[in-house]
């Protein structure tokens, strides 16, 4: 072992001849003692080294052994290190030295019995190793948290970038599907605008605005342009004309049509295309029996039928939310009806006088691809609304969000054996702000109250929306007392501030219910919330207006 991993111990005496007997004694190969002949050149010493124990003679002319201890005792550095005293003094008067820390003191009785003075010696030695072990061990673990605490913060952030990449894809995805959607439009417009170019008969004073017209909407088409251009995935398309036939997907197609000669014309024009798969109904009635039960990509409708109009029945398929394509074919081919049919939501009409392979085909092909693109649409924005984790109304943290860090904290809690603590708030009788002053005034309310309650909480307790006019908050590390405490501040502070609106000003007042799951307790996030509520549903019972807590037992 080399020298300066010897374990050092110092020997304090002042007459040279007990030093030298001592450190026959004590002679090791792994220990290294130190001699000191007065108090004052032990202090000198314990400042310059670490020692595993002082052995320390207690009568010495001027500053005695107690003296040197006490002063020892004053000082970080050399307060923990273990005394053995020796003393020639009885055992009754060893009480005067009782301040010392306890376990790092020892006596032993002039004159001293060798091996009674080696086993003491050894058992401290031994105490000062495995402490210098477990520090080390102390130092590894702080080293692996520590590495661990960077692994962890380089997959949040990959993490994140992860989300945000996926953000921007459905963004995206977005702004070309709308894009999409408005070239249609756009391009009636320009068609339109083209035509009355051509026919030239723009009076004078309206071809400056006709010429202003045309520009814009060149800005809108290059702007549209710009967006497709950005845009990752092209939705499918299914081209127009033949090449529909090369999609190997059934297309069924529900045809309402009274008439026997108008569905046959249809029926034979689209026979060759065995992937089409048209069922007839004679109605609307009969229409919505068969799509209760069948998925059909496209419906095509007669205009006037027995039981109704197109108008009747597309109004019928948007309230009951159903996406279908309708394409209205009509024996009126007026344009009045079209635009009406369009309006309501048809994707399509055809006067039956231009029913034709190719004009019908078209008219598959673009329906089809005006529903891909709608699915598209909404699939994007069911995504988006998944992966966001704020409330619209309050920007607080939205219940999904809650949910996730509720279980993240729980298993923290366990993990470190902290408590965690869950309160659910609840504004009192607010459905009669909303009566009283109209739902915009609710709105501004639960917008301050959330303010308040985000102002009211630390900055790591998660302050959430829960739903309607309840919120909740996850207070981690925080005892049962505690959050009763700041609840009971946050009821305080509610119930005095003056929420207002317009010209209005508005007191309103909150009732709230808290649990906790105590550290080293138990339980899951589900019981912690059903207890925090079951404290809610106790606290608006019993009046409102006040903090109600309730124990894992059930008590409060
Ligand atoms: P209690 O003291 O028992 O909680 O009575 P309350 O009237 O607060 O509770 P209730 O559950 O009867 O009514 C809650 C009301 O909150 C009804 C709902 O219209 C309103 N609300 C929920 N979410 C919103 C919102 O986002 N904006 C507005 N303005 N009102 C909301
Ligand atoms: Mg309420
Ligand atoms: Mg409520």
């Amino acid at each position: 072992m080399p020298t300066d991993e010897k374990i050092k111990i110092l020997v304090v005496d002042d007459r040279p001849e007990n030093l030298m007997a001592i450190e026959g004694v004590l002679e090791q190969p792994e220990l290294s003692i130190v001699t000191a002949t007065s108090g004052n050149e032990a202090l000198g010493l314990v400042l310059k080294h670490t020692f595993a124990l002082i052995l320390m003679d207690v009568q010495m002319p001027g500053m005695d052994g107690f003296e040197v201890a006490e002063l020892m005792r004053g000082s970080e550095k050399t307060r923990h290190i273990p005394i053995i005293f020796l003393t020639a003094i009885s055992k009754e008067e060893t009480h005067v030295f009782t301040g010392y820390e306890k376990g790092g003191v020892d006596y032993l009785f002039k004159p001293l019995d060798p091996l009674i003075l080696r086993s003491k010696v050894n058992v401290f030695v031994k105490l000062f190793q495995q402490r210098k072990k477990l520090q080390q061990n102390n130092a590894e673990l702080s080293r692996a948290v520590a590495e661990l605490e960077a692994v962890n913060r380089q997959i949040r952030e990959q993490q994140k970038s992860v989300i945000e990449e996926e953000r921007l894809k459905v963004l995206l995805q977005m702004a070309g599907t709308t894009a999409h959607e408005l070239s249609q439009p756009l391009m009636v417009l320009m068609g339109n605008v083209q035509l009355m170019e051509m026919d030239g008969d723009i009076p004078a004073h309206l071809a400056d605005r006709v010429s202003k017209i045309t520009a814009a909407a060149n800005r809108i088409s290059d702007i549209v342009k710009k967006i497709q251009t950005l845009r990752h995935d092209e939705p499918r398309t299914y081209a127009g004309g033949k090449t529909i036939l090369k999609l190997d997907q059934q297309v069924s197609i529900l045809s309402i049509e009274d008439k026997d000669e108008d569905f046959a014309k249809v029926k034979q024009i689209l026979q060759d295309h065995r992937q089409l798969k048209l069922t007839r109904v004679k109605s609307i009635g009969e229409a919505f029996d068969r799509l209760e039960n069948e998925c059909f990509d496209l419906i095509f409708m007669d205009y006037l039928l027995p039981d109704g109009t197109g108008l009747d029945f597309l109004e019928a398929i948007n309230s009951k939310g159903m996406e279908t394509q309708v394409v209205v074919i009509t024996g009126q081919g007026n344009e009045l009806i079209a635009s009406r049919i369009i309006q309501a939501g048809a994707c399509d009409y055809l006067p039956k006088a231009k029913v034709s392979g190719k004009v019908l085909l078209r008219i598959i092909s673009n329906a089809l691809e005006k529903a891909g693109l709608k699915r598209e649409m909404r699939m994007a924005q069911e995504k988006l609304a998944e992966m966001s984790v704020r409330d619209e109304l309050t920007g607080m943290f939205n219940r999904r969000y809650f949910q996730e860090a509720l279980e993240r904290e729980i298993s923290g809690a366990q993990r470190y054996g902290h408590g965690l603590a869950l309160c659910m708030i609840d504004l009192d009788h607010f459905k009669r702000v909303n009566d009283t002053h109209g739902h915009l005034c609710g709105d501004r309310v639960l917008r301050e109250f959330g303010r308040l309650l985000d102002d009211g909480i630390r900055k790591y307790d998660v302050g959430c929306r829960y739903g309607g006019e309840e919120f909740a908050v996850i207070l981690p590390d925080t005892p049962l007392e505690k959050a009763v405490a700041l609840c009971e501040r946050f009821r305080e502070r509610v119930k005095n501030h003056e929420f207002t609106y317009e010209n209005l000003t508005l007191h309103i007042t909150t009732s709230v219910g808290v649990a906790a799951r105590p550290a080293g307790g138990e339980g899951t996030g589900k019981q912690l919330v059903d207890l925090a509520d079951k404290a809610l549903y106790q606290a608006k019972s019993q009046g409102r207006d006040q903090v109600v807590r309730l124990k894992n037992n059930g008590e409060s």
